[in-house]
C-alpha cells in the first residue's frame, strides 16, 4: 500500500466571465460613423452637434470633452457652449431655443445633471425632437415606448449593442435592471420589454435586492453606488452589465469589498485616481457568465452611439431617413 499524500493547493480562483469589451465594439461603430458623416460632408455640410455644458463639475467637463474630441474625430463638427454655474434657467432655455432654430445645427446635447431635475425636464420640453440625439423629449419617450423609436438615447442604445454583439439572448430571459433614471433605468426597461424580456425595474426602494438579482439571467446595474453588487448577487453563468462609474482618489475612500483588489490598488497608484463601477468586478466575474469593465464597458458605446444618433439626426434633417 502507498501512503495517502494530500497536496494542499490553493491556485488563484478563475476569472469565467467573458468581458464584455465595449470599447472595442465603439471603435468599430465609430468606423461606421465616419463613412456616414464624410458622405453626408460630401453632399453639403458635415453633421453638427451642439453640446451645452451647465457648471463647472470636473466629471461632466471631462465626459463633455471626451464626446466633442470622438465627434470631431469622426468627421463631426462639434462645438460646445460653456454656462458658469450660476446660470438661470431662462438663459439655459435660451440657448436652446437658439440652437433649435440654428439651420447649421443638427443635434444638441444637453449634459446632464443640470443644476435641478425640474430644470432638466424643461429643458428636455424645449429641445426640437428631431433635433433631441439623447432621445429625452417627452415625443422622442413616448416613441420609444411604443415600439417605434425616433432616437434610442445613447446608454440603453450602447448595452443592447453590446448584448447582441456577444449573442446575448434576451427574449424569454429575466433582466434586473437596478436604477430607475430617465436615461438608463427607464428607457432600457422598454427596450428589453419590446425584445420579449421580462424586466424588474428596481431601485432604492425595492426590497431584497440581492434574492431579485439572483434570479436574474441579466443584471444591469445603474445606481451611482460602487462594488454594491458582489457576487452572491448574481446567478452563476448571468450576464452583467455595469453601468455605474464612481472615481476615487484614495484607497481609505473605496469600499471595504473593493480595497483589496490588487487591480485597482496598481490603478490608484500609476493614476493617482480610479474609475469602478457599481458591480465588484474581481468577485462578479469568477461568478457571471459575462461582464462589462468599468472602464471600457459602456462608457465609450454610451459615447459611439451619440455620434451615431448624431449622424442619423442630420440624415433625417436633410430628408435621407
Ligand atoms: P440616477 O439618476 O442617479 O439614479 C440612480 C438610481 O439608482 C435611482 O433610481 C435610485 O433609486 C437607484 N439607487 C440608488 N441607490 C440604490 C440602492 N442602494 N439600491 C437600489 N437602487 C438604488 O442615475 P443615473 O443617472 O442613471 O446614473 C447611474 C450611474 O450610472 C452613475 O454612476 C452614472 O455616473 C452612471 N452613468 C454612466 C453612463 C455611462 O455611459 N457609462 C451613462 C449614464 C450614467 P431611486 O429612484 O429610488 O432614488
Amino acid at each position: 500500500m502507498y501512503p495517502c499524500v494530500v497536496i494542499e493547493t490553493s491556485p488563484a480562483p478563475e476569472v469565467r466571465a467573458v468581458r464584455l469589451d465595449g470599447a472595442a465594439l465603439a471603435e468599430t461603430l465609430r468606423g461606421e460613423v465616419r463613412e456616414t458623416a464624410a458622405a453626408i460632408a460630401e453632399r453639403g455640410a458635415p453633421p453638427r452637434l451642439r453640446v451645452f455644458l451647465v457648471g463647472e463639475d470636473p466629471a461632466s467637463r471631462a465626459y463633455v470633452a471626451g464626446k466633442a474630441r470622438a465627434a470631431k474625430e469622426c468627421g463631426i463638427a462639434a462645438e460646445t457652449v460653456e454656462l458658469p454655474s450660476g446660470t438661470r434657467g431662462e438663459a439655459l432655455l435660451e440657448a436652446v431655443g437658439e440652437a433649435n432654430r440654428d439651420p447649421a445645427v443638427d443635434a444638441i446635447l444637453v449634459q446632464l445633471p443640470l443644476p435641478t431635475p425640474e430644470l432638466a425636464r424643461r429643458v428636455f420640453d424645449a429641445l426640437d425632437p428631431a433635433k433631441d440625439v439623447d432621445g429625452f423629449h417627452p415625443e422622442n419617450v413616448g416613441l420609444l415606448h411604443q415600439g417605434r423609436p425616433r432616437y434610442v438615447p445613447c446608454t440603453p442604445a450602447g448595452i443592447l449593442a453590446l448584448l447582441d454583439h456577444h449573442g446575448i439572448a434576451l427574449a424569454g430571459r429575466r433582466a434586473a435592471l437596478i436604477g430607475r433614471s430617465e436615461i438608463v433605468g427607464k428607457p432600457l426597461a422598454a427596450l428589453l420589454t419590446a425584445r420579449d424580456a421580462t424586466v424588474t425595474l428596481c431601485h432604492s426602494k425595492t426590497p431584497d435586492l440581492p434574492a431579485l438579482c439572483r434570479e436574474a439571467d441579466l443584471v444591469v446595474a445603474a445606481m451611482g453606488r460602487a462594488g454594491i453588487v458582489t457576487a452572491d448577487w448574481v446567478r452563476p453563468g448571468a450576464a452583467v452589465v455595469d453601468v455605474g462609474i464612481n472615481r476615487f482618489e484614495t484607497l481609505a475612500d473605496l469600499p471595504e469589498n473593493l480595497r483589496a483588489s490588487p487591480r485597482l490598488r496598481r490603478a490608484l497608484e500609476e493614476k493617482g485616481h480610479v474609475l469602478v463601477g457599481d458591480v465588484d468586478y474581481d468577485a462578479v466575474a469568477r461568478v457571471a457568465g459575462a461582464i462589462t469593465p468599468v472602464p471600457g464597458g459602456v462608457g465609450p458605446l454610451t459615447v459611439a452611439m451619440l455620434l451615431k444618433n448624431t449622424v442619423e439626426a442630420a440624415r433625417l434633417r436633410r430628408g435621407e431617413r
